[in-house]
């Protein structure tokens, strides 16, 4: 038996399925999660002392790889001042200052409420969008995840997908109801959904681009027409770029795509990135908007950690740090790896395609281009566990399920790209036999 399957064994007796997540678990691919102990630049390191290139980085936030010497000396710096106060710091106000200059007035976000998860983020949102509103539905799309409160976990993506769920039980069915699910990239349906519901519809939230069914990009233009029909019926827009936030540029999606074509949500949610590694996220919008947050408003938030100063310290050095070049890097090096997953499994004729936004891909077992949830659904996904342990075997660590993205860093180099393209061909293979 090695450390890793004792960590495994004791850790099922402990916490339910041996994790504190559940697609840390290997559901869907099978066999025993790596229980891991340290992470440095591109590399992680299990219990056995085993290697990996790593494509998770944490689910995004290591933009600029794992353990960042300048990110951990601003953590190391603010622990020997206090780990929480439960009072406000000015970096705080900083990190706000910098996310609004990074937005850019055309954003919209003129203030923030900073958070400690991305699913406290939307959940804000939500319960704001209703308040100032004044109306109860939701929309969200089939697929999408935006965390794990009551009213988003219907036919979500991440876990739920990666689970088969089709939500979760626990969700009362008067608060699952209040929750409308359109396929994505279907404005027909959203158009319906506004016919039959007038009045009603206190926000569309959408992924900004959406990569918790494996990726699935907006269609061009569609988050625009999202916004302007939802203004059209008084209802307000949610972009959600916990994921996609300071990921796949400086200003997120919202940077690559409505900056450009000239539009805003009411309101953006971030995570991940943000926090740099620290458990540290935001929602920010216009002033008249976020004003009616407590203690301003009648929207009632409130966190004992929001805001701490470990995490923040963690942000903000991320943040900073987090220029052009690191964006190009990360740009180039999904460029090389998503061609290279293609290559060798076209090599093995197995069918397939990468779905793409920005610097994230996935691969999703099928010929057609993956539109919807529906279609994310529709492909031969057996094949990834094969392919997962292959690599996995040979010290690459890519997302233990195929309807995650996968995530390059500014710290992966000429070796670690170059460990991850020999990796590829009998990976290919395996998923080619299975
Ligand atoms: N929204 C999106 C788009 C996400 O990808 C996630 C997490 N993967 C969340 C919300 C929830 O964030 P957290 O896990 O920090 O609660």
């Amino acid at each position: 038996m090695t450390a890793n399957d004792d960590a495994f064994a004791r850790a099922q007796a402990a916490l339910p399925g041996g994790v504190n997540s559940p697609v840390r678990a290997y559901g869907s691919v099978g066999g025993t999660p790596r229980f891991l102990v340290s992470a440095r630049g591109a590399y992680v390191t299990d219990v056995d002392g085993r290697e990996y290139v790593d494509l998770v980085a944490s689910w995004g936030p290591a933009l600029l790889g794992h353990a960042h010497p300048e990110v951990v000396a601003a953590v190391q710096t603010a622990a020997a001042r206090g780990l929480s106060f439960g009072a406000s710091t000015p970096a705080e106000t900083e990190l706000a200052e910098l996310v609004r200059a990074r937005l850019g007035a055309a954003s919209g976000v003129e203030k923030l409420r900073l958070v400690s998860t991305g699913t406290e983020a939307t959940m804000t949102a939500i319960r704001l969008a209703r308040g100032a509103t004044g109306r109860e539905l939701v929309v969200k799309f089939a697929g999408h995840y935006h965390g794990h409160s009551d009213g988003l976990l219907a036919e979500a993506g991440s876990g739920v997908a990666t689970q088969g769920l089709p939500g979760s039980a626990g969700v009362p069915a008067p608060i699952a109801a209040q929750t409308l699910v359109l396929p994505y990239n279907d404005l027909a349906a959203v158009e319906a959904a506004f016919a039959a519901h007038p009045g009603r519809i206190a926000a569309v939230i959408t992924e900004a681009a959406g990569a918790n069914a494996g990726v699935l990009a907006p269609q061009p233009g569609f988050n625009r027409a999202l916004v302007e029909l939802a203004h059209a019926h008084g209802a307000l827009v949610i972009l959600d770029e916990v994921l996609t936030g300071f990921r796949v540029g400086p200003a997120g999606w919202w940077g690559l795509e409505g900056a450009a074509e000239g539009w805003a949500p009411d309101l953006f949610t971030f995570g991940k990135v943000i926090g740099g590694g620290m458990p540290l996220a935001a929602l920010g919008g216009r002033a008249a908007l976020m004003d009616q947050l407590a203690p301003l408003g009648p929207v009632y938030q409130a966190g004992t950690l929001s805001g701490n100063p470990l995490a923040v310290a963690a942000g903000l050095t991320t943040l900073r740090l987090a220029e052009a070049e690191v964006y190009a890097h990360v740009d180039a090096a999904a460029d090389a790896v998503a061609a290279a997953v293609s290559e060798a499994l076209a090599a093995e004729g197995v069918a397939h395609v990468i779905p793409r936004a920005g610097s994230l891909f996935s691969i999703a077992f099928r010929e057609a281009p993956v539109r919807d949830y529906a279609d994310a659904k529709a492909q031969d996904a057996w094949r990834y566990a094969p392919f997962f342990h292959a690599l996995l075997e040979q010290g690459v660590s890519a997302p233990p399920s195929v309807y995650e993205a996968w995530f390059l860093t500014a710290a992966h180099d000429a070796a670690a790209l170059d460990r991850i393209l020999r990796a590829l061909p009998a990976a290919a293979r395996a998923a080619a036999t299975a």
